[in-house]
């Protein structure tokens, strides 16, 4: 027999959205249950995702800073990259932030369930976990089930050597030739860690620049410095087959600039999107309305079609960022509770961990163009910055797009070392 629970609020995921949205509602008095289908907390970005990728390229920083000393003089030798040791400090990382968030929820007396989460109607959920099932009765409920990398149908994916962006976390080697499919925000991330270690990078992109949604003198100084460090860098490319080698991954290509007879690889990230986590949640249970892409459909409050359950994060679209979750959980619970509030965001930053840095936020000139917006721009060359020159670097850049009646700044975007410092501001 399943265990019977009664809670006000439950939510489906302990991601950044969904554990947000649980303590904003526990601290607004509310009790609360947590349903999380792995034995861990914090969702893809603290276990597999923002986290542990944050933790490898610090590693990657200060590995490339060693390297560029030496245009101060100052030379180190090779260095020696003990793996077991880099990803055992990448863990403990991961490990200390989630054992942090089960912490809190006991201090808030949130209610964890491991299992994963079914809706059977508008006020009932069924948790399966590994050991028992749990039947939840609610008055409200949170969506916060996240999205998954999304797949190039027909590789060879039960092939190791295959990665998706997990795979390229656990770190089991250090490839001597990585492909990475995807010159987006993990496909760049990922190959700039594994460049520091010792891979030799190619990249493919479909589009025509890299980072395809960011501005291109943005990404331009970015693609130089890539363009000298990995091995190639195809855009207008895109991968048609992969065949399992002894030797390695054999690529088949098709594009503009990519080999004939393709290439072999020792490993492959793909890197070219995520989508929704539609499916699994019954969301058909309780009639919920979705958009064509699979997410769930909400309005300005994270209320969807079904009035007491709600939904926040990458299950709603794009753009799926972790501090959109979290902003919109904040919404989710302060709206279930009583509040009047709702997520009007004029301007949620974007940032590229790479070297250089890429962040942005607000209006685009490329979403400026596409919707007819006069702007005036104005910009400014770091080659002209001292704090930036001081560390032998010049090729940043920082623009503000603004409104020429008002002044009012419409937009920002940075290319440097620290932008993504820099954006907050
Ligand atoms: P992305 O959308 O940033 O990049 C995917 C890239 O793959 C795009 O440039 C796309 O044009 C390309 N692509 C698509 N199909 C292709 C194909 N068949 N062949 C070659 N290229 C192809 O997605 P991502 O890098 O997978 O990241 C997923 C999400 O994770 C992003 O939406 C982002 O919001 C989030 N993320 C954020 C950060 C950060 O905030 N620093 C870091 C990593 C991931």
């Amino acid at each position: 027999m399943p265990e019977e629970i009664k809670t006000e609020v439950v939510v489906l995921g302990a991601g950044p959205g969904g554990y947000t949205a649980a303590f904003r509602a526990a601290d607004l008095g509310k009790q609360v249950t947590l349903v999380e289908r792995y034995p861990s907390l914090g969702g893809v970005c603290l276990n597999v995702g923002c986290i542990p990728s944050k933790a490898l390229l610090h590693v990657a920083k200060v590995i490339d800073e060693a390297n560029a000393f030496a245009s101060y003089g100052v030379t180190y030798s090779a260095p020696e990259i003990d793996i077991d040791a880099v990803r055992a400090g990448k863990q403990s990382v991961v490990e200390r932030l989630t054992g942090g968030l089960a912490a809190l929820c006991k201090q808030r007396k949130v209610q964890v369930i491991q299992g994963s989460g079914v809706f059977e109607s508008a006020n009932r959920v069924r948790v399966s976990g590994d050991k028992k099932e749990t039947v939840v009765d609610f008055e409200h409920a949170v969506i916060a089930v996240g999205s998954s990398p999304s797949r190039i149908p027909g590789l060879p994916y039960d092939d190791p050597r295959l990665m998706d962006s997990t795979g390229a976390l656990a770190l089991e080697e250090i490839p001597d030739k990585l492909l990475v499919i995807g010159g987006g925000y993990i496909g760049l991330e990922m190959a700039s860690v594994y460049h520091a270690l010792g891979s030799e990078i190619t990249v493919v992109e479909f589009m025509d620049q890299l980072l395809p949604g960011a501005d291109a003198d943005l990404v331009k100084p970015l693609a130089k410095r890539l363009g000298d460090r990995f091995a190639d860098i195809w855009v207008k490319t895109k991968v048609v087959d992969i065949k399992p080698q002894k030797n390695g991954l054999k690529v088949s290509f098709e594009g503009e600039n990519a080999p004939q007879g393709g290439k072999v690889f020792d490993r492959v990230l793909v890197a070219v999107g995520r989508r929704p986590n539609s499916n699994g949640f019954g969301a058909d249970a309780i009639g919920l309305a979705m958009t064509d892409r699979g997410c769930v459909e909400v309005d300005a409050q994270m209320r969807t079609s079904v009035p007491n359950i709600f939904a926040i994060g990458d299950i709603v679209g794009d753009p799926m960022l972790a501090h959109k979750a979290v902003h919109e959980g904040k919404v989710a619970a302060e709206v279930i509770c009583g509040e009047k509030h709702a997520f009007e965001p004029l301007a949620i930053p974007a940032v590229v961990f790479t070297d250089p840095e890429v962040a942005w936020a607000g209006l685009t000139e490329r979403e400026a163009k596409s919707r007819g917006v006069k702007y005036g721009k104005g910009v400014f060359p770091w080659a002209a910055s001292g704090r930036s020159l001081s560390l032998h670097r010049d090729e940043g850049l920082t623009k503000i797009l603004f409104d020429e009646e008002t002044h009012r700044v419409l937009g920002v975007g940075i290319v440097g070392p620290g932008a993504g410092d820099l954006i907050a501001e």
